[in-house]
């Protein structure tokens, strides 16, 4: 297999779409520090299939996307696709018939990754396969870094021996080989799992015939039991059709008594009716004898209120009659006072009376011996 193209979009400094042509003969690419000649080598590890971040220089695998320059905003997706001659049938069985093998790699910012030979999706491990044993892969000799040469002269006998194994195309047979021991030990495991299945089915047929012979002895005895219980049923049925008739002719005098009951029931709906209307006068009476009541207890409750007020005057006036008794027999004692009184005043003065009249009398004759006197004066005088 041979180089051809590159087609590289989106892939660390390679924002826009970019294709590198190998033609036949001597390829180099030139340019100044960090223009981005690594990134290409890079890229072409990168869809052969490789995992590790550290080889292609980043810290995770997304770093590998376009990440932004100045006035250009980053992307969210990468593609890179390699385009191989296939010319010196080192590629496998499958791809023979191909004179070109495109393979394709693309990751998205997200996490989500697809690979594609001949724009056909296919798995990491078809990718593996397709390179392996043709020279060409991520970490064969094919692609050697700058200053990665002595990597491959210094390398150790073990890892010589395997990149001589890679030129000579054996590498991809002899990871068959272990693929396929791989899988001969997983048979060989599985055949030892299938002799142990297999002394145990042994085991359990001859459970399952001892089995067999109880169910077929267990299916006889159901049989007959089957038989016994139809036997039964038969039986039962005749009792059952005979219970039935009888029931029913009980039902049918129930019937009949059901009938008389009802027309019975019909009676008493009517007379409860009756009993209804004479309860409901009956009430209505009683509410208004109720209400009667009422207004007798409430004239008689009016005449209880006002016997308390009278009874209250009563003790009031008793008490007043009381003080008044009283009253009356310090004024009679009064009263007999100021008669003893009266009489007393009546002796003085009818003795003061009787000294006026003696008095009177001595002036009578006094003013009659002033008037004789007057006389005898004026006569004297005269
Ligand atoms: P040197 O000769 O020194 O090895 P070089 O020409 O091989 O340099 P690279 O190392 O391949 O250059 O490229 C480095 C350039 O790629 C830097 O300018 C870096 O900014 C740019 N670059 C790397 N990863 C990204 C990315 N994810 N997005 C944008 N630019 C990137």
């Amino acid at each position: 297999m041979k180089l051809k193209k590159l087609e590289v979009v989106g892939f660390k400094s390679f924002l826009d779409k970019t294709s590198i042509v190998f033609p036949p003969g001597i390829s180099a690419i030139v340019g100044p520090n960090g223009c981005g000649k690594s990134n290409i080598v890079d890229a072409l590890r990168w869809v052969m299939g490789e995992q590790s971040v550290k080889q292609l220089r980043g810290k995770a695998m997304e770093d590998v996307i376009f990440a932004g320059t100045n006035g250009r905003p980053p992307i969210n997706m990468t593609e890179v696709s390699v385009i191989l001659a296939n010319d010196n049938g080192s590629i496998p069985e499958e791809f023979k018939e191909y004179s070109e093998i495109m393979v394709t790699r693309r990751l998205f910012r997200s996490g989500e990754s697809n690979y594609f030979i001949n724009k056909q999706p296919c798995r990491l491990k078809d990718v593996h396969n397709l390179f392996m044993g043709s020279g060409m892969g991520a970490r064969t000799y094919a692609v050697i870094q700058q200053g990665k040469i002595g990597a491959i002269t210094d390398s150790s006998p073990e890892d010589r021996r395997m990149f001589i194994e890679e030129a000579a195309g054996i590498s991809r047979f002899k990871t068959r080989k272990i693929e396929t021991m791989r899988k001969l030990d997983d048979t060989n495991k599985n055949l030892v799992r299938v002799l142990d299945i297999l002394g145990e089915v042994k085991r359990q047929i001859e459970t399952l015939k001892r089995q067999a012979k109880k169910a077929e002895l267990s299916k006889k005895l159901q049989e007959r039991a089957r038989k016994l219980d139809l036997r039964i049923s038969f039986e039962e049925y005749d009792g059952f059709t005979r219970e039935i008739e009888r029931v029913n002719s009980i039902l049918q005098g129930l019937n009949d008594a059901d009938l008389q009951h009802t027309s019975k029931l019909q009676q008493l709906v009517t007379v409860v009716e009756e009993i209804k209307l004479k309860r409901l006068r009956k009430n209505e009476e009683i509410s208004l004898k109720k209400s009667e009541a009422f207004e007798v207890r409430r004239t008689i409750d009016k005449k209880e209120n006002d016997i308390a007020h009278m009874q209250k005057d009563l003790e009031r006036l008793t008490d007043e009659i009381h003080h008044l008794g009283g009253s009356r027999k310090e004024l009679e004692e009064k009263n007999s006072r100021i008669l003893s009184e009266m009489g007393q005043a009546r002796l003085e003065s009818d003795k003061i009376t009787t000294e006026m009249e003696s008095l009177k009398a001595s002036l009578r004759e006094k003013q009659l011996a002033s008037q004789q006197a007057r006389e005898a004066l004026s006569h004297l005088q005269a």
